[in-house]
């Protein structure tokens, strides 16, 4: 006689969720679904760009999920031998136009439009697996070791085991940690983030054609301006972050906010360019935040993935990649896993070969936007030292041997399992 499946729910289909899912839909012993609370996927948050480890991690997940990406994404998108690097440039101060970095080179890279590789991902997730209008709203775990899910719309589920891939405002999180945990709430890293879709056709008559297919990083004192193209080349994403005060008015309200173009005064004149055309519609600015880092990331049979585990600042372009390297570890374990007494053991697993890495980016991140901004202690506005630091924070996120990150998890997985005896 067959056994039963073990009912796995995933809470939230977003990066995380929906590539997990693509690979654990084909687990024979596994029972996946996803609850997705939004009914439609919309551009929040924009324009994505994907570093090496994200699409190696892709990979591992399965090649139905990178040919997803790399069906939605941006410039040659179907042609994965064409490059596309992040280019860092000194907007403002005594170097401007002067190289710092040159992030992310590999082959394929490229940007695409969150909603686009949301849908893209979405579509080889099986229909039946995938429900949306499903906002968790509490959990419970009950004393048969089943876990109640409570939506929302009043209906409920019961599963053997719960993976959080909820995102920043994370119920997993809250549910795990406690809402009263310090790293439980998303922490205010002191910038604002104004972001405008531009119309391609418009940005045309504002800014050189060069800079229309690059993905460039300005950095000056305060501010870092990044920009790209997305949705097929139809639309030019302009985002512009700044140090809060520097940026605005500390008394205004957020109504009718702009960002001061007087600050941008000395930055080269592409730079005034691309805040000049922001400011025709920069919209509502947002709050950059991320996580302090969480004591763990599962209990019993709760686990927590992505941004839900581990909120990323944009500044390193690394969120979504850690998101990916987690449905691939995750995937990985699970796999392994011949029977419900075994979760626990799979999860903790997770979190101990997960959990160092993904918070290490996070911090990294954070120096990442010091950097850009001349911030950083010791550093400043010094080049080569700048450059250094850059150096070293890519390699640790992009050159990880993450066939390895898997196989890791896999030995500490059996080790747990034997040391139960
Ligand atoms: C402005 C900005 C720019 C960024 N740029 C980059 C970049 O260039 N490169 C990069 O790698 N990363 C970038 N990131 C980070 C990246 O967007 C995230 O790290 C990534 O989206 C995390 O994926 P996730 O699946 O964990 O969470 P999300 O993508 O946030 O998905 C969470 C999903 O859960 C759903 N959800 C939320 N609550 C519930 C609930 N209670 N019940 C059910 N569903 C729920 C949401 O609707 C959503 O679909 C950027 C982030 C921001 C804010």
């Amino acid at each position: 006689m067959a056994l039963p499946k073990i009912s796995v729910a995933i809470a939230g289909g977003g990066i995380g969720g929906l590539s997990l899912a693509a690979g654990l839909q084909n687990c024979p012993h596994l029972d996946v679904q996803v609850y997705e609370g939004t009914k439609i996927y919309k551009d929040v948050g924009g324009g994505l760009a994907i570093h090496p480890n994200g699409i190696r991690a892709m990979e591992l997940v399965g090649e139905n999920v990178k040919r997803a990406f790399f069906d939605s994404a941006e410039l040659s998108a179907k042609d994965e031998d064409v490059e596309l690097t992040t280019d860092v440039v000194v907007g403002q101060g005594k170097n401007t136009h002067e190289m710092l970095a040159s992030l992310g080179a590999a082959k394929g890279r490229k940007t695409v439009a969150r909603a686009d590789l949301l849908n893209g991902l979405a579509k080889i997730v099986q229909k039946d697996r995938l429900h949306f209008g499903k906002r968790l709203a509490r959990i419970e775990e009950k004393q048969n070791g089943k876990v109640a899910l409570h939506f929302e719309d009043g209906s409920q589920a019961s599963v053997d085991c719960l993976i959080g891939a909820d995102g920043i405002h994370s119920k997993t999180r809250s549910y795990l940690l406690g809402e009263n945990h310090p790293a439980t709430a998303s922490k205010d890293q002191g910038w604002i983030l104004f972001r405008r879709l531009v119309p391609m056709e418009e940005a045309r008559k504002s800014l050189d054609e060069k800079l229309l297919t690059k993905v460039p990083i300005y950095c000056g004192l305060g501010s870092a301006i990044n920009c790209m193209p997305v949705h097929g080349g139809r639309t030019y994403q302009i985002t512009v972050t700044a140090v809060k005060a520097a940026a605005w008015n500390e008394t205004d309200d957020n109504e009718n906010l702009v960002v001061r173009e007087d600050f941008y005064k000395d930055w080269i004149p592409e730079v005034q360019a691309i805040v000049e055309l922001l400011n025709k519609d920069p919209g509502e600015p947002w709050v950059i935040a991320d996580h302090d880092r969480a004591p763990y990331y599962h209990r019993g049979n709760v686990v927590m993935i992505g941004d839900a585990a581990h909120s990323i600042t944009p500044f390193a372009g690394n969120g979504a990649s850690q998101a990916f390297e987690d449905a691939s570890t995750m995937l990985t374990l699970l796999k392994e896993v011949k029977s419900v007494w075994q979760i626990p053991k799979a999860f903790e697993a997770f979190d101990a070969i997960r959990r160092p890495r993904s918070q290490k980016v996070v911090e990294l991140s954070r120096m990442f936007g010091r950097l850009y901004a001349f911030m950083e202690e010791g550093v400043g506005d010094d080049l080569d030292k700048i450059r250094k630091k850059m150096r070293e924070a890519a390699a640790i996120m992009n050159d990880a041997d993450l066939q390895e990150q898997n196989k890791e998890a896999v030995r500490y997985f059996t080790w747990l399992l034997s040391a139960e005896g």
